[in-house]
């Protein structure tokens, strides 16, 4: 074991850290040999050269989980025995913390005030499903006949898990803690921009002695890796985060085998803000639902609904404060806002302002690419803001996964609602107002599964999360994310043995 935490974080030549895959409980190199690049966002310099893996790496990785689960004995393994495993992955990602949080603003470019808060919601997450695999589940029923009808839960079986990289420890978390906890195996893929905390918290869970192949973790390419674990024939479900396009994909893929599928797909979620609400409170919000994590958040309230009467001042506040945020490297504590995650994506959110701009929207804070000495070699976007929006413009229906906000005015609460609902996502939505009929009134109508009354963004491991419409399907988190990853099994007990004659001569 301390050899292969020694492998993975030993140096390269170039100095980077050199990533392997854990399957069967073994640490290995792909099947191709090949490696790839893993950057710094704030720097452009290589951090870590990940192995990338192949469809034979997935097949590799099943054939080990299936094993693991039907014959290791990780089927049969006790509540609480699987529960202890999770607490002690829990204690060992908190004793971690800022190793973790360095190494995830390091790769995800975060600011580390947000690293830390995503390494301890892992921890607490780690540590609610422990608590929860031994709860009490299942039903009785009262049935006729003389039979006792009961339901029971059952892990469904070999689980694929993909994941994105905006925020790499806490996707991950989110997804291996229910998995394990209802007694599943798992083959788990991190984003190939982002690996690097995943193989940190699949040490920890060699370390703390989690039975061989019931975690195994292939890293590489979403259209090869990701692609191989969605079609297998032999894994019996999938749970997906990422993009829409992508959870569509996944969805075809899965049809094969008629896998279970889970997805948390994306957002363009509204923020509708009343004239009666408190006015810093509501400002202070907006910025928040939009920039932290550089806008590079799913339930990001991206689309700011203003009533008309605060439109100009609630405007005024809002530019004066989003130009006043510190962008840096976010490994430095003064920073606010770090970098964008890739220049690929940077590219994409300059590509959407340049769009804004061209729709005729205005531009009233930011919109460029930093360029100045420091931030030159990395992928940082200035916060932006644009008003003069109208419905069908790109920017106001598109995800756009940036520091980017769009504004839109309405008159009352009827056209605040046409607005908030205007769109092709439902992931998430908040409603300011002082008025707490209104705000019920209001955040009922609103289409989406995660909403906020008088803040935004804070979550929480015991409430459900994911989306309506296009945002997703089913749900993560709490019992409903537990149960997500069991199977119903009816059985009836016959309390009166006798034969039933239904074929007997007359
Ligand atoms: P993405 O869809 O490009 O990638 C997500 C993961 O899927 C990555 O691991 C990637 O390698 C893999 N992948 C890509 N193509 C694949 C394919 N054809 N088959 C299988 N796997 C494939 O998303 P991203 O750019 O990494 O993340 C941003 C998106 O994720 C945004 O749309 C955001 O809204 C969404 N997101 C949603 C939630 C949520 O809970 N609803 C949370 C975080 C992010």
């Amino acid at each position: 074991m301390q050899e292969t935490l020694q492998n993975n974080t030993k140096k390269e030549g170039t100095g980077a850290l050199d990533l392997k895959m854990f399957i069967n409980g073994e640490w290995v190199n792909s099947t191709s040999g090949e490696k790839r690049d893993v950057l710094n966002p704030a720097t452009g310099e290589v951090i870590a050269k990940a192995a990338e893996g192949t469809q034979e790496d997935v097949d590799a990785a099943v054939e080990a989980a299936k094993y693991a689960f039907y014959e290791g004995g990780w089927w049969g393994t006790p509540a609480v025995e699987r529960a202890r495993i999770l607490f002690k992955i829990a204690d060992k990602i908190e004793e971690k913390a800022e190793e973790l949080a360095a190494l995830e603003t390091l790769d995800n470019g975060k600011p580390l005030r947000e690293a830390r808060f995503d390494i301890a919601d892992s921890a607490a997450c780690f540590r609610y499903y422990a608590g929860l695999a031994t709860k009490p589940t299942g039903q009785t029923f009262e049935v006729p006949d003389g039979q006792q009808a009961m339901v029971v839960r059952e892990p469904i079986g070999v689980c694929g898990q993909i994941v994105p990289w905006n925020f790499p420890l806490m996707m991950s978390a989110w997804k291996l803690a229910p998995a394990l906890a209802a007694g599943n195996s798992v083959v788990f893929k991190p984003s190939e921009i982002t690996p690097v905390t995943a193989v940190k918290l699949f040490e920890i869970m060699d370390e703390v002695g989690l039975p061989k192949g019931v975690a195994n973790l292939v890293l590489g390419a979403g259209p090869v890796v990701g692609q191989a674990i969605a079609e297998h024939e032999e894994i019996d479900k999938v749970a997906f985060t990422g993009g829409t396009a992508t959870g569509r994909k996944i969805m075809e893929a899965s049809l094969g085998n008629l896998k279970k599928v889970t997805l948390e797909l994306g957002g363009k979620s509204p923020n509708i803000v009343f004239a009666d609400s408190d006015f810093e409170t509501a400002v202070d919000y907006a910025l928040y639902g939009i920039f932290c994590n550089q806008g590079q958040v799913c339930s990001a309230g991206s689309r700011l609904l203003l009533e008309e009467s605060i439109y100009d001042q609630f405007i005024a506040s809002l530019t004066a404060k989003a130009k006043k945020i510190k962008v840096g490297s976010g490994s430095d504590e003064n920073s606010q806002m770090g970098p964008i995650v890739s220049e690929a994506h940077m590219n994409k959110i300059l590509s959407y302002i340049q769009i804004g701009k061209e729709e005729g929207a205005k531009l009233i804070v930011g919109g460029n690419r930093i360029k100045e000495e420091g931030m030159d070699k990395g992928y940082f976007v200035e916060p932006t803001i644009f008003v003069d929006t109208t419905p069908d413009m790109r920017i106001v229906q598109e995800e756009i996964f940036g520091p980017v906000l769009v504004v839109q005015k309405f008159k009352d609460e009827a056209e605040a609602l046409r607005l908030a609902n205007d769109t092709k996502y439902g992931l998430a939505g908040a409603v300011f107002t002082n008025d707490i009929s209104k705000a019920y009134r209001v955040i009922k109508k609103v289409r989406a599964g995660i909403t906020w009354i008088n803040s935004y963004h804070p979550t929480y491991n015991e409430a459900p999360w994911g989306g309506f419409k296009q945002s997703g399907n089913g749900r993560e988190l709490g019992t409903f994310g537990y149960e997500a990853y069991t199977e119903l099994k009816q059985i009836n007990n016959n309390l009166d043995i006798q034969p039933t004659g239904w074929f007997d001569e007359e």
